[in-house]
């Protein structure tokens, strides 16, 4: 036996630098263990109650980020820690050659609540995109066939999205995302993918054709900047559809589950999609993913056409139905709408004392303040001005702050969590006129 040859320990790096298993868990474990694709911050929180947080060191957090727009019901809502505990106790996994009672009563719950007829459930909103791009796909191959092409290809393959738009990660959605630099280096990428413009209807009318099978859209762009679209452009949207033969495919997997005031943000627009997908505030934090679509879009997708192993996870649903009775509920949404006044008037009033803002936009609690031109590209400062505060924000592209706090926020979190964004702001100017001076 050659040296090449010998099985080698799992475990055996040429010099162990890492920590051992046991060691205490710090920040700078991440940078020893992890892939490099994040750059968390350099707390570590433990607990969540609420809107608040609390990290390693027991420093409290007013959470006005929601985990991305996730946390729909804030932390540990005790109805929904019942719900998972319940089935954690009953069942948790017995894949898609067998269905379950929890998937089959959330999925009657959407269609019940929405447009939809039929759901299939996946475990991102990433995935949910995939599959809904991949029926689009499939409708259009079945109805539109072009003979003798490979895998059943059609003509009508188009998928029209739009510029500064986000879906997701996997390999087709960071494709039809309109933000070059998170396909950058991933080539080569799918193919039949065209992107327009956002709110531009001219360009719109200019792309979809009959060779379109589906149209892609956020009603408000969220990682693009906290922009929504025009109730014009939505109709457009499903004009141009209709006209062609293509789907209209609602991206909702940010502004859905209750976020933007209504349970969807199509409901605002009185433009119903044939496919709408969701994630992130459906599940409140535990991970799923919903394809929502009519009975007749959803025959396309037979037996064995698309599948995943989790998608419908007894314990995922569970949870998911406790969320999306809480979040479904006219309270909810009513606080919804009421926090989001309380949200606008308290950034326009500090913008009027510091002039930070060129804009604050957004719909029910997913808000964007946009920075003006001094302060471009300077999001990231805002954010750990406010750590150092104890307050939890995000930002949607490097000039704008972003808001998605719990739906359930209450108005004395919202007035605290404002009065230390007002002392993080009141730090980052004045340690910024230090350096100048
Ligand atoms: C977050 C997001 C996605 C991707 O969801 P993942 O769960 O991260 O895969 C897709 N579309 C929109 C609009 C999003 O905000």
């Amino acid at each position: 036996m050659t040296a090449e040859c010998k099985p080698q320990l799992p475990n055996a790096k040429p010099s162990h630098t890492g920590p051992l298993a046991g060691e205490a868990i710090t920040r700078s474990t991440f940078d020893q263990v992890m892939v490099p694709n994040y750059a968390p911050a350099a707390f570590i929180p433990v607990r969540g109650h609420g809107s608040r947080v609390w990290d390693q060191a027991g420093r409290e957090y007013i959470d006005f980020a929601g985990g991305i727009a996730v946390t729909s019901v804030g932390h540990t809502h005790p109805k929904v820690v019942k719900a998972l505990t319940d089935q954690a106790n009953k069942i948790w996994h017995v894949a898609n050659v067998l269905t379950n009672e929890p998937a089959l009563a959330l999925a009657q719950s959407l269609v019940e609540k929405t447009f939809a007829e039929r759901v299939f459930f996946c475990n991102s909103g990433a995935e949910a995109n995939e599959a809904a791009l991949k029926l689009a796909r499939k409708v259009a191959s079945d109805n539109f066939p072009s003979s003798g092409a490979m895998h059943g290809e059609t003509e009508k393959c188009e998928i029209v999205a739009c510029l500064n738009s986000f879906h997701g990660r996997t390999l087709f959605t960071v494709s039809a995302g309109g933000q070059p630099k998170y396909s950058q280096g991933f080539g080569p990428l799918p193919g039949g993918i065209r992107h327009v413009p956002f709110n531009d209807i001219a360009a719109l009318t200019a792309a979809v054709s009959d060779k379109t099978c589906a149209v892609i859209v956020e009603p408000i762009q969220g990682e693009g900047g906290i922009t929504a679209a025009t109730k014009e452009y939505l109709h457009a949207v499903r004009e141009l559809c209709d006209k062609h033969q293509a789907l209209m495919i609602f991206d909702e997997v940010q502004s859905g589950a209750g976020r933007t005031g209504s349970l969807y943000a199509y409901m605002n627009c009185c433009a119903v999609p044939d496919i709408l997908t969701t994630a992130k505030g459906l599940g409140g934090g535990f991970p799923i993913g919903a394809m929502l679509t009519t009975e007749k879009w959803a025959a396309h997708f037979g037996v064995g056409s698309h599948g995943t192993t989790y998608g419908g996870n007894p314990l995922a649903c569970a949870v998911s139905l406790a969320v999306l009775d809480i979040v479904s509920a006219p309270e909810t949404l009513k606080n919804v709408n009421l926090r989001h006044d309380q949200f606008f008037m308290a950034l326009n009033e500090m913008n009027r004392k510091y002039n930070v803002f060129k804009e604050v936009r957004g719909q029910g609690l997913l808000i964007g303040a946009e920075l003006v031109e001094k302060w471009a590209g300077r999001g990231k400062d805002f954010v750990a001005a406010c750590a150092k505060q104890g307050l939890l924000i995000l930002i949607a592209g490097p000039n704008v702050l972003r808001f998605a706090p719990s739906l359930l926020i209450t108005s004395e979190d919202v007035e605290q969590g404002m009065k230390r964004f007002d002392s993080a702001v009141a730090d980052l100017l004045a340690s910024e006129t230090s350096v100048a001076a």
